[in-house]
């Protein structure tokens, strides 16, 4: 199992426990193994410090008091002789001291071993080396303790000293290391229980944490999973507990939230395309049938209703196919300059016979030509889609107003009708893709939901700001502004 995918709970007890064992390890080091050295570099640096406190009061005349007391505090024993081999001061302190053992000639030899260093010279002995030899180990079995077993290590300081009248001392002193033995024998029975405890609640912890943890995650994972198998009504309950973790069930909420609104649309616009495409086939079959069979009706008033409905289904087959080509990026701008007032012009011009049949009124104000640089040809779909809703929805005077004006190196298009508006909440949904205000059915309006939806990629590909002003009952401006070309 690669710790990478491990799941949570196998993850956080392998740190815990990495935790535990570097923590443990630590202890232990510090604790049992370099106990001893710690503890004997701490007693040779005393014992050093302690020699030459009393070199640098040799010539005190209170010396030999100084030198009880420090017997005394740091339980040693001190002895100060001079080159002869004659104790000149002394303080016995241990019960078992060897300084005072020691004959002429092994005094002799500490003072030669300090005079070949610097001065001083340490030395460090098992006591049993002094004692007669009581151990007989051999013949024994078991686990039988060695000779030097719980004695004590003896240390020897000793250091030459010349005094303020030339006479050379010579300063030993005597200090004992206890053994340490059965502090770590204590402290690694304690280690090893500690071991085990840590061991055991990191393992306990990181089960419990990870229950914690992982509980929410795995909850949400399954509501996700049925939300992946398309029931976009999944909700994703805040599971509480992390921050994180309720922000991920809000995003999944609102992914939810919007997988299934698309999915509603997406419903709506198969029912609205196939009622759309199904009408205008109706009525050509209809008339079709009706002029094969009935030869008086073989006219050109219902040549006229055939060629118009063909014209919706074109139209709304067109509308699909340019939006789902936008929005796959796979259209690029092809970009020229060219006179847009002149474009505006010309466009409208093709509702002329729409004017003259239905009365409808569409009025053009532009104080000069301008040129902008865009793609004519979706520009063109642009002010279509716009002039052909404000057809749609405008209102009983039929009054449309296309406006060029000119600011600042900009020109603003704005497109208004007289129509029911559009109801402020909606104002920034119908830009959506199938998005519609009025559900029902309207045999007059055909609309796909499409049309704004293309409205806004090609704006947004030229980059244009665009927008709509509606008051409901009064009407709606939808304006874009492109930059002009000098
Ligand atoms: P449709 O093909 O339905 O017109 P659009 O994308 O062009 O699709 O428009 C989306 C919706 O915005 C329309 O269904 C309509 O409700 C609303 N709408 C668009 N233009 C106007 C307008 N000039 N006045 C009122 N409502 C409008």
């Amino acid at each position: 199992m690669k710790l990478r995918n491990a799941p949570i709970k196998w993850k956080l007890f392998f740190y815990l426990s990495l935790f535990c064992v570097v923590l443990l390890t630590m202890l232990w080091l510090f604790q049992i193994v370099f106990l001893e050295d710690f503890y004997k570099s701490i007693k040779i640096r005393e014992i050093k410090s302690t020699s030459s406190l009393i070199a640098k009061n040799i010539d005190h005349e209170e010396i030999s008091s100084l030198i009880t007391r420090i017997s005394q505090g740091n339980e040693m024993c001190v002895s100060v002789i001079d080159v002869g081999g004659n104790t000149i001061y002394q303080a016995d302190i241990l019960p078992d001291c060897v300084i005072h053992k020691m004959g002429i000639a092994q005094l002799y030899t500490l003072y030669q071993q300090a005079k070949n260093g610097d001065g001083t010279y340490l030395e460090r002995f098992n006591r049993s080396a002094f004692r007669n030899n009581q151990y007989q180990v051999d013949g024994f079995t078991g686990n039988v303790p060695k000779a030097d077993h719980g004695l004590m290590e003896s240390m020897i300081f000793t250091q030459v000293v010349t005094k303020s009248t030339g006479e050379e001392l010579l300063i030993i002193l005597n200090s004992t290391i206890s053994p340490v033995n059965a502090t770590v024998q204590t402290l690694r029975v304690q280690w090893m229980i500690i071991t085990g405890t840590m061991l055991a609640l990191a393992l306990l912890l990181s089960f419990y944490l990870s229950r914690r943890i992982a509980r929410p995650i795995i909850a949400i994972n399954q509501q996700a999973k049925t939300l992946a198998k398309g029931n976009y009504d999944t909700q994703f309950p805040d599971p509480g507990g992390y921050r994180e973790i309720s922000q991920l069930a809000k995003t999944l909420d609102y992914a939810a939230g919007e997988l299934s609104r698309v999915e509603a649309l997406r419903r709506e616009l198969i029912a609205n395309v196939s009622h759309d495409l199904r009408t205008p086939l109706t009525m050509i079959t209809g008339y079709a049938e009706v002029m094969r069979d009935i030869p008086g009706e073989n006219n050109q008033e219902n040549l006229q209703v055939i060629m118009d409905e063909a014209q919706r289904l074109t139209s709304l087959v067109n509308d699909t196919l340019d939006l789902s080509k936008l929005q796959a990026g796979m259209d690029q701008l092809n970009l020229e300059s060219y006179d847009l007032t002149a474009s505006i012009a010309e466009i409208l011009k093709r509702y002329s016979a729409l004017m003259q049949k239905d009365g409808y009124q569409i009025t053009f104000t532009a104080e000069n030509h301008v040129t902008v640089q865009a793609d004519q040809l979706k520009m063109t779909q642009v002010i279509y889609n716009l002039v052909n809703n404000a057809i749609h929805y405008t209102g009983e005077d039929k009054r449309i107003q296309v406006h060029q004006q000119v600011t600042n190196g900009k020109v603003r298009i704005s497109i208004t009708d007289t129509g029911c508006g559009i109801p402020p909440d909606q104002l920034s949904a119908i830009w959506d893709r199938y998005y519609k205000v009025d559900k029902t059915h309207k045999r007059q309006i055909i609309g796909t939901g499409l049309g704004l939806s293309i409205v806004k990629q090609v704006l947004i590909l030229h980059h244009a700001e665009y927008g709509v002003e509606s008051t409901e009952g009064k009407g709606s401006t939808f304006w874009f502004i492109l930059p002009i070309q000098p």
